[in-house]
Protein backbone atom coordinates (compact mmCIF):
# COMPACT_ATOMS: atom_id res chain seq x y z
CA UNK A 1 0.00 0.00 0.00
CA UNK A 2 1.47 3.91 -0.38
CA UNK A 3 -0.05 6.88 1.01
CA UNK A 4 -2.43 8.63 -0.72
CA UNK A 5 -0.60 12.17 -1.27
CA UNK A 6 -2.86 15.27 -0.42
CA UNK A 7 -2.45 17.69 -3.26
CA UNK A 8 -2.08 21.22 -1.08
CA UNK A 9 -1.07 23.32 -4.57
CA UNK A 10 -3.81 21.54 -6.71
CA UNK A 11 -6.32 22.42 -3.72
CA UNK A 12 -5.51 25.83 -3.55
CA UNK A 13 -5.34 26.66 -6.75
CA UNK A 14 -8.91 25.55 -7.00
CA UNK A 15 -9.91 28.03 -4.07
CA UNK A 16 -8.01 30.70 -5.95
CA UNK A 17 -10.03 30.34 -8.95
CA UNK A 18 -13.02 30.75 -7.10
CA UNK A 19 -11.96 33.74 -4.69
CA UNK A 20 -11.27 35.59 -8.63
CA UNK A 21 -15.04 35.72 -9.24
CA UNK A 22 -15.52 37.25 -5.68
CA UNK A 23 -12.93 39.76 -6.02
CA UNK A 24 -14.59 40.48 -9.55
CA UNK A 25 -17.55 40.93 -7.66
CA UNK A 26 -16.38 43.36 -5.19
CA UNK A 27 -14.67 45.63 -7.93
CA UNK A 28 -18.07 45.96 -9.24
CA UNK A 29 -19.16 47.91 -6.17
CA UNK A 30 -15.82 49.70 -6.04
CA UNK A 31 -13.48 47.40 -3.79
CA UNK A 32 -10.20 46.09 -4.35
CA UNK A 33 -9.34 44.09 -1.22
CA UNK A 34 -6.28 45.04 0.43
CA UNK A 35 -3.88 43.65 2.45
CA UNK A 36 -0.95 45.65 4.48
CA UNK A 37 2.70 43.21 5.05
CA UNK A 38 5.36 44.34 7.75
CA UNK A 39 8.44 42.83 7.28
CA UNK A 40 10.94 43.80 10.21
CA UNK A 41 14.86 43.13 9.74
CA UNK A 42 16.49 40.40 7.24
CA UNK A 43 15.22 37.17 7.99
CA UNK A 44 15.75 35.21 5.31
CA UNK A 45 12.79 32.75 5.82
CA UNK A 46 10.11 35.54 6.16
CA UNK A 47 11.42 37.43 3.06
CA UNK A 48 10.75 34.51 1.27
CA UNK A 49 7.68 34.06 3.11
CA UNK A 50 6.70 37.56 2.62
CA UNK A 51 7.36 38.06 -0.87
CA UNK A 52 5.12 34.45 -1.82
CA UNK A 53 2.76 36.31 0.07
CA UNK A 54 2.90 39.52 -2.13
CA UNK A 55 2.88 37.62 -5.27
CA UNK A 56 -0.21 35.55 -4.25
CA UNK A 57 -1.69 38.70 -3.48
CA UNK A 58 -0.50 40.08 -7.18
CA UNK A 59 -1.46 37.02 -8.81
CA UNK A 60 -5.44 37.02 -7.14
CA UNK A 61 -6.31 40.30 -7.64
CA UNK A 62 -5.44 41.36 -3.89
CA UNK A 63 -3.60 45.05 -3.44
CA UNK A 64 -0.19 44.71 -1.38
CA UNK A 65 1.08 47.72 0.64
CA UNK A 66 4.66 46.87 1.66
CA UNK A 67 6.05 47.82 4.40
CA UNK A 68 9.33 47.24 5.60
CA UNK A 69 11.42 47.95 8.95
CA UNK A 70 15.17 48.04 9.87
CA UNK A 71 15.76 44.94 12.65
CA UNK A 72 16.67 47.84 15.30
CA UNK A 73 13.23 49.68 14.45
CA UNK A 74 11.51 51.12 17.54
CA UNK A 75 8.25 49.88 18.77
CA UNK A 76 6.48 53.08 18.18
CA UNK A 77 7.48 53.30 14.61
CA UNK A 78 5.61 49.87 14.09
CA UNK A 79 2.76 50.68 16.05
CA UNK A 80 2.17 54.12 14.22
CA UNK A 81 2.76 52.07 10.93
CA UNK A 82 -0.36 49.83 11.96
CA UNK A 83 -2.47 52.78 13.41
CA UNK A 84 -2.13 54.49 9.81
CA UNK A 85 -3.22 51.10 8.22
CA UNK A 86 -6.29 50.22 10.54
CA UNK A 87 -7.22 54.02 9.68
CA UNK A 88 -6.71 53.26 5.68
CA UNK A 89 -10.08 52.23 4.00
CA UNK A 90 -7.75 50.83 1.59
CA UNK A 91 -6.35 48.44 3.99
CA UNK A 92 -8.41 45.33 4.26
CA UNK A 93 -6.11 43.28 6.52
CA UNK A 94 -3.01 44.23 8.15
CA UNK A 95 -0.07 41.10 8.33
CA UNK A 96 3.10 41.66 10.52
CA UNK A 97 5.43 38.86 9.28
CA UNK A 98 7.05 36.95 12.94
CA UNK A 99 9.19 37.04 14.23
CA UNK A 100 10.05 40.15 15.30
CA UNK A 101 13.17 41.49 16.86
CA UNK A 102 13.34 41.13 20.77
CA UNK A 103 13.32 44.84 21.53
CA UNK A 104 9.82 44.63 19.99
CA UNK A 105 6.74 43.61 22.43
CA UNK A 106 4.79 40.89 19.45
CA UNK A 107 1.94 40.95 22.01
CA UNK A 108 1.80 44.70 21.99
CA UNK A 109 2.16 44.60 18.42
CA UNK A 110 -0.32 41.93 17.48
CA UNK A 111 -3.14 43.70 19.64
CA UNK A 112 -2.92 47.10 17.88
CA UNK A 113 -4.08 45.65 14.95
CA UNK A 114 -7.49 45.93 14.45
CA UNK A 115 -9.41 42.98 15.00
CA UNK A 116 -11.47 43.21 11.83
CA UNK A 117 -8.43 43.92 9.74
CA UNK A 118 -6.81 40.88 11.71
CA UNK A 119 -6.53 37.91 9.03
CA UNK A 120 -3.56 36.74 10.60
CA UNK A 121 -6.31 35.69 13.49
CA UNK A 122 -3.56 36.53 15.87
CA UNK A 123 -5.24 39.33 18.08
CA UNK A 124 -6.06 38.00 21.49
CA UNK A 125 -9.87 38.92 20.81
CA UNK A 126 -9.35 36.32 17.75
CA UNK A 127 -7.65 34.03 20.30
CA UNK A 128 -10.59 34.05 22.26
CA UNK A 129 -13.35 33.71 19.64
CA UNK A 130 -11.19 30.46 18.34
CA UNK A 131 -11.95 28.80 21.94
CA UNK A 132 -15.37 29.84 21.86
CA UNK A 133 -15.92 28.66 18.14
CA UNK A 134 -16.95 31.44 17.23
CA UNK A 135 -13.69 32.80 15.31
CA UNK A 136 -13.71 36.07 13.49
CA UNK A 137 -10.62 34.90 10.96
CA UNK A 138 -8.99 31.61 11.71
CA UNK A 139 -5.36 31.63 12.25
CA UNK A 140 -4.41 30.84 8.19
CA UNK A 141 -1.93 27.64 8.04
CA UNK A 142 -4.91 25.56 11.00
CA UNK A 143 -8.03 26.89 8.33
CA UNK A 144 -5.61 25.54 5.49
CA UNK A 145 -5.27 22.23 7.15
CA UNK A 146 -9.23 22.03 8.19
CA UNK A 147 -9.88 22.56 5.03
CA UNK A 148 -7.48 19.91 3.29
CA UNK A 149 -8.97 17.69 5.64
CA UNK A 150 -12.47 18.57 4.51
CA UNK A 151 -12.20 19.04 0.88
CA UNK A 152 -10.43 15.06 0.72
CA UNK A 153 -13.77 14.27 2.46
CA UNK A 154 -12.10 13.40 5.80
CA UNK A 155 -14.57 13.71 8.80
CA UNK A 156 -12.69 14.31 12.15
CA UNK A 157 -15.64 13.83 14.22
CA UNK A 158 -14.98 11.15 16.58
CA UNK A 159 -11.64 10.46 15.46
CA UNK A 160 -8.49 10.24 17.25
CA UNK A 161 -6.07 13.17 16.15
CA UNK A 162 -3.42 14.00 17.82
CA UNK A 163 -1.60 17.41 17.16
CA UNK A 164 2.36 17.47 17.80
CA UNK A 165 3.29 21.38 18.22
CA UNK A 166 1.73 23.74 20.62
CA UNK A 167 2.53 26.73 19.24
CA UNK A 168 0.27 30.08 19.48
CA UNK A 169 0.51 30.24 15.50
CA UNK A 170 -0.36 26.21 15.23
CA UNK A 171 -0.64 23.91 17.20
CA UNK A 172 -2.96 25.26 19.37
CA UNK A 173 -5.37 27.02 17.08
CA UNK A 174 -5.45 23.38 15.06
CA UNK A 175 -6.62 21.67 18.02
CA UNK A 176 -8.90 23.85 18.94
CA UNK A 177 -10.59 23.82 15.38
CA UNK A 178 -10.20 19.85 15.69
CA UNK A 179 -12.13 20.36 18.57
CA UNK A 180 -14.72 22.22 17.26
CA UNK A 181 -15.60 20.07 14.19
CA UNK A 182 -15.76 17.06 17.38
CA UNK A 183 -12.64 15.03 17.02
CA UNK A 184 -10.95 13.91 20.14
CA UNK A 185 -7.84 15.71 20.29
CA UNK A 186 -4.29 15.11 22.07
CA UNK A 187 -1.53 17.60 21.98
CA UNK A 188 1.79 17.08 22.22
CA UNK A 189 5.07 19.30 23.00
CA UNK A 190 8.88 19.13 23.08
CA UNK A 191 8.15 17.88 26.88
CA UNK A 192 6.12 15.06 26.05
CA UNK A 193 7.16 11.59 27.34
CA UNK A 194 6.87 9.01 25.06
CA UNK A 195 6.22 10.81 21.94
CA UNK A 196 5.36 7.11 20.17
CA UNK A 197 2.90 6.08 22.60
CA UNK A 198 0.24 9.07 21.64
CA UNK A 199 0.83 8.82 17.84
CA UNK A 200 0.21 5.30 17.17
CA UNK A 201 -3.38 5.85 18.18
CA UNK A 202 -4.09 8.84 16.06
CA UNK A 203 -6.21 8.29 13.38
CA UNK A 204 -4.96 11.71 12.06
CA UNK A 205 -1.74 12.65 13.09
CA UNK A 206 -1.05 16.63 12.61
CA UNK A 207 2.94 17.38 12.88
CA UNK A 208 3.80 20.80 13.58
CA UNK A 209 7.06 20.59 15.35
CA UNK A 210 10.11 22.11 13.42
CA UNK A 211 11.92 19.27 13.68
CA UNK A 212 12.90 17.16 10.29
CA UNK A 213 12.66 13.40 10.92
CA UNK A 214 10.79 13.53 14.22
CA UNK A 215 8.11 11.20 12.65
CA UNK A 216 9.33 7.77 11.89
CA UNK A 217 7.03 5.05 9.98
CA UNK A 218 6.58 2.81 13.32
CA UNK A 219 4.99 5.58 14.82
CA UNK A 220 2.41 5.68 12.77
CA UNK A 221 -0.45 3.32 12.89
CA UNK A 222 -1.63 1.67 9.65
CA UNK A 223 -4.55 3.45 7.41
CA UNK A 224 -3.86 6.89 9.66
CA UNK A 225 -4.02 10.45 7.84
CA UNK A 226 -0.89 12.33 8.33
CA UNK A 227 -0.52 16.25 7.79
CA UNK A 228 2.92 17.25 7.57
CA UNK A 229 2.97 20.91 8.21
CA UNK A 230 6.70 21.28 9.55
CA UNK A 231 8.82 23.42 6.83
CA UNK A 232 12.35 22.45 7.48
CA UNK A 233 15.76 23.32 5.66
CA UNK A 234 17.99 20.74 5.92
CA UNK A 235 21.56 20.68 3.43
CA UNK A 236 22.15 17.11 1.72
CA UNK A 237 25.42 15.21 1.77
CA UNK A 238 26.15 17.32 -1.62
CA UNK A 239 25.66 21.05 0.00
CA UNK A 240 22.13 21.30 -1.92
CA UNK A 241 19.58 22.70 0.74
CA UNK A 242 16.07 20.83 0.57
CA UNK A 243 12.47 22.18 2.45
CA UNK A 244 11.46 18.93 4.73
CA UNK A 245 8.48 18.50 6.70
CA UNK A 246 9.22 16.93 10.16
CA UNK A 247 7.75 13.21 8.81
CA UNK A 248 9.97 10.61 7.14
CA UNK A 249 7.55 11.05 4.21
CA UNK A 250 9.54 7.41 3.01
CA UNK A 251 8.19 6.02 5.78
CA UNK A 252 4.72 6.54 5.61
CA UNK A 253 3.79 3.79 3.14
CA UNK A 254 1.45 2.02 5.65
CA UNK A 255 -0.73 5.71 6.13
CA UNK A 256 -3.32 6.50 3.97
CA UNK A 257 -2.92 9.97 3.39
CA UNK A 258 0.26 11.89 3.68
CA UNK A 259 0.75 15.67 2.86
CA UNK A 260 3.62 16.47 0.74
CA UNK A 261 6.35 18.59 2.32
CA UNK A 262 6.94 21.17 0.24
CA UNK A 263 3.20 21.13 -1.65
CA UNK A 264 1.02 20.44 0.65
CA UNK A 265 -0.17 22.66 3.93
CA UNK A 266 2.31 25.48 2.86
CA UNK A 267 0.32 26.89 -0.48
CA UNK A 268 -2.97 26.03 1.76
CA UNK A 269 -1.49 28.77 4.30
CA UNK A 270 -0.92 31.52 1.50
CA UNK A 271 -4.51 31.04 0.44
CA UNK A 272 -5.98 31.07 3.59
CA UNK A 273 -4.72 34.43 3.66
CA UNK A 274 -6.55 35.93 0.75
CA UNK A 275 -9.74 34.25 2.02
CA UNK A 276 -9.62 36.26 5.07
CA UNK A 277 -8.51 39.31 3.48
CA UNK A 278 -11.29 38.96 0.88
CA UNK A 279 -13.74 38.08 3.59
CA UNK A 280 -12.55 41.11 5.38
CA UNK A 281 -12.88 43.05 2.45
CA UNK A 282 -16.76 41.67 1.64
CA UNK A 283 -17.47 42.53 5.31
CA UNK A 284 -16.89 46.65 4.56
CA UNK A 285 -18.70 45.92 1.02
CA UNK A 286 -21.78 44.89 2.36
P1 LIG B 1 7.33 26.74 17.14
O1 LIG B 1 6.73 28.01 17.59
O2 LIG B 1 8.80 26.53 17.23
O3 LIG B 1 6.60 25.57 17.94
C1 LIG B 1 7.03 24.24 17.81
C2 LIG B 1 6.20 23.38 18.72
O4 LIG B 1 6.66 22.03 18.57
C3 LIG B 1 6.35 23.72 20.20
O5 LIG B 1 5.09 23.60 20.83
C4 LIG B 1 7.33 22.67 20.72
O6 LIG B 1 7.10 22.29 22.07
C5 LIG B 1 6.99 21.49 19.83
N1 LIG B 1 8.14 20.59 19.68
C6 LIG B 1 9.43 20.90 19.41
N2 LIG B 1 10.17 19.79 19.40
C7 LIG B 1 9.35 18.76 19.68
C8 LIG B 1 9.54 17.36 19.84
N3 LIG B 1 10.75 16.80 19.69
N4 LIG B 1 8.46 16.61 20.14
C9 LIG B 1 7.24 17.14 20.29
N5 LIG B 1 7.00 18.48 20.16
C10 LIG B 1 8.04 19.26 19.85
O7 LIG B 1 6.97 26.44 15.61
P2 LIG B 1 5.64 26.80 14.78
O8 LIG B 1 5.67 28.21 14.40
O9 LIG B 1 4.44 26.23 15.45
O10 LIG B 1 5.94 25.95 13.46
C11 LIG B 1 6.11 24.55 13.51
C12 LIG B 1 6.60 24.07 12.15
O11 LIG B 1 5.60 24.37 11.19
C13 LIG B 1 7.86 24.74 11.65
O12 LIG B 1 8.60 23.82 10.88
C14 LIG B 1 7.36 25.86 10.77
O13 LIG B 1 8.29 26.24 9.77
C15 LIG B 1 6.17 25.16 10.16
N6 LIG B 1 5.13 26.08 9.68
C16 LIG B 1 4.61 25.77 8.48
C17 LIG B 1 3.60 26.54 7.96
C18 LIG B 1 3.04 26.17 6.65
O14 LIG B 1 2.38 26.98 6.03
N7 LIG B 1 3.25 24.92 6.18
C19 LIG B 1 3.12 27.64 8.68
C20 LIG B 1 3.64 27.91 9.95
C21 LIG B 1 4.65 27.10 10.43
P3 LIG B 1 7.26 23.32 23.30
O15 LIG B 1 6.00 24.16 23.25
O16 LIG B 1 7.29 22.42 24.48
O17 LIG B 1 8.51 24.06 23.03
Amino acid sequence: MSARIIDGRQLARRLRERFRERVTALATRGVVPGLAVILVGDNPASHVYVANKVKACEESGVRSFMHRFPANVAETELLDRIAAFNLDAATHGVLVQLPLPPQVDVRRVLESIVVDKDVDGFHLYNVGALVVGNSIFPPCTPYGVQLLLETTGIDVAGKNVVVIGASNIVGKPMALMLLQKEATVTICHAKTRDLARHTIGADILVVAAGRPGLIKGEMVKEGAIVIDVGINRVVDGDGKVRIVGDVCAGEMTHAAALTPVPGGVGPMTITMLLVNTLEAAERIAH
